[in-house]
């Protein structure tokens, strides 16, 4: 089973989908994640793609592209992904679309979570990741074990485009970018509309729910 998870910036995405991932032994394939490694690494590249994110725009498809392909022709992950913060436009839909075929796969469900601009900002602010395990919590809403640690020799680290400012940017390149995407799953028949201001365990319940269905476990 392959699942995209769609929602603005700090919409839970990433805490929901490290949930499902633990409840169902799916992978996780998150494009920011990828695109924050090869930052980290600090070759040229990276260089490149830390000016757009810190600047609330799209990396390129052609980047993006290429980073999905690797994933997707890896048998390990065969129908066993999660996609969160891909695809991101139309354009990457559609090559993943392709690159599905390709590989003899396709998408079984689409969940989108809602949240308003007010609630991101919130969020964004206070959210914190860890260096080592990647988890992540929010100073107000699910805060760490610690003030400063998560798990043995993790630092708890501030995103660099987590600022009110990029966040308000991100949120605008969702709507005119992303959103069309969910039409273009709608038409499909696959897309599934959850509120994500309830409760994260709520949120959970309900995408467990939608997942079940599809497994035939309910
Ligand atoms: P995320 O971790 O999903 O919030 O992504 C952080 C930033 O990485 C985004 O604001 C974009 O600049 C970039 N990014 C992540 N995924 C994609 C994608 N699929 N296409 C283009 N840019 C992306």
């Amino acid at each position: 089973m392959n699942i995209i998870i769609f929602g603005p910036p700090g919409a839970g995405k990433g805490t929901q989908s490290d949930k499902i991932v633990k409840k169902y032994k799916l992978f996780k394939v998150s494009t920011g994640d990828l695109l924050r490694d090869e930052i980290n690494k600090k070759t040229q590249l990276g260089k490149e793609i830390k000016e757009i994110v810190d600047s609330g725009k799209l990396v390129s498809d052609k980047i993006i592209n290429r980073l999905i392909e690797k994933v997707i022709a890896d048998e390990r992950y065969k129908n066993n992904i999660i996609f969160d913060g891909y695809p991101r436009n139309l354009e990457q839909a559609e090559n993943l679309k392709n690159l599905l075929k390709k590989f003899n796969q396709k998408i079984d469900l689409v969940i989108s979570l809602e949240v308003s601009l007010d609630s991101i900002v919130k969020r964004i602010t206070g959210r914190l990741v860890c260096s080592k395990c990647g988890n992540t919590y929010n100073e107000f809403f699910n805060p760490p074990p610690s003030r400063l640690t998560c798990c043995k020799d993790g630092n708890l680290k501030k995103r660099s485009d987590d600022n009110v400012e990029t966040a308000k940017k991100r949120y605008l390149t969702y709507q005119t970018s992303t959103e069309p995407v969910l039409d273009y799953y709608k038409k499909f028949g696959l897309l599934e509309n959850i509120s994500g201001e309830n409760k994260i365990d709520e949120i959970s319940n309900k995408i467990a729910d939608f997942i079940n269905l599809i497994r035939g476990w309910l």
